[in-house]
């Protein structure tokens, strides 16, 4: 028997990279997959495909907004439906709208703290009573290294990744009596969608800086995530697990 097997897993953002990528990892050790999105449909629906038929675990798609609290309180209960008890728990999707502060518009500080800050508390807030209930559940929320520096032109971005590592003290105490684990993965740099448009100077820059001398691939961040949530990181709660080829330390 898989570390994972019985056990449900919900991902946010799970219909490309750091999402998808954590999504197989999950389902590697066991985990029946639901996951989220809001635009990419064609590749949501080959996931699910791939979990069902290669990895031979229950996977279901929702399409809906984390920031909208409606429509994450009813995926839930769909989830709820077709799963029964969820106890894993990744909030992955995040988004960035880059400017540097003084050109930043309050449209895009609003939009990223909607998807990045309140997105986690919407399904967190849905999804953590079952999990107390049940006396076993891990919460892994995906931060970002720029929420442990800051970085130039992500004043909002950087906001919320900061937040989501506060957040994730805080649950970890309040929850840490109750069977439920919550610590965050905080990648550097990583080879997704989100970092593809870097101009190839910026990039080549950023690879000298960072101490393994390349990107990390969304693999690399799922691994962590897959330890974070079964049994082997039972007596871990409220950390934050850096993967970032060194870069921050
Ligand atoms: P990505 O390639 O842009 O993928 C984002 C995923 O989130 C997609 O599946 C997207 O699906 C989904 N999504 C976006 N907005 C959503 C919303 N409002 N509701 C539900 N789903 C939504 O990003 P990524 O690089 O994999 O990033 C994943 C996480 O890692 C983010 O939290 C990001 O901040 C963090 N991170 C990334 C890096 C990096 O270098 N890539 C570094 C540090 C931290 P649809 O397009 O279908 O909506």
């Amino acid at each position: 028997m898989k570390e994972l097997s019985g056990k449900t897993a919900f991902v946010t953002g799970g219909s490309r990279g750091i999402g998808h990528a954590i999504c197989i990892a999950l389902a590697e050790s066991g985990a029946n997959i639901a996951f989220n999105y809001t635009a990419a449909d064609d590749k949501a629906n080959e996931l699910v495909d791939l979990l069902r038929t290669k990895h031979k675990v229950k996977a279901e798609a929702y399409k809906a907004d984390i920031a909208d609290e409606e429509a994450v309180n009813e995926m839930v209960a769909k989830a709820n439906k077709a799963f029964g008890p969820i106890s894993i728990l990744v909030n992955n999707a995040g988004i960035n709208r880059d400017k540097s502060f003084l050109r930043m518009t309050r449209a895009m500080w609003d939009e990223v703290m909607g998807v990045n800050l309140n997105g986690p508390f919407n399904v967190t807030n849905a999804l953590l009573p079952g999990m107390i209930e049940n006396k076993w559940g891990r919460i892994i929320n995906i931060a970002s290294m720029g929420g442990q520096t800051g970085n130039f032109g992500q004043a909002n971005y950087t906001v919320t990744k900061g937040g989501l590592i506060a957040f994730t003290m805080t649950l970890a105490r309040e929850a840490a009596r109750k069977g439920v684990t919550v610590n965050a993965v905080s990648p550097g740099y990583t080879e997704t969608d989100m970092t593809a448009g870097m101009p190839e100077p910026i990039r080549k820059q950023v690879e000298q800086m960072i101490p393994m001398g390349r990107m990390g691939t969304p693999e690399e961040i799922a691994n962590a995530v897959s330890f974070l949530a079964g049994d082997r990181s039972s007596y871990i709660t409220g950390q934050v697990l850096s993967v970032n080829g060194g870069m921050y330390m």
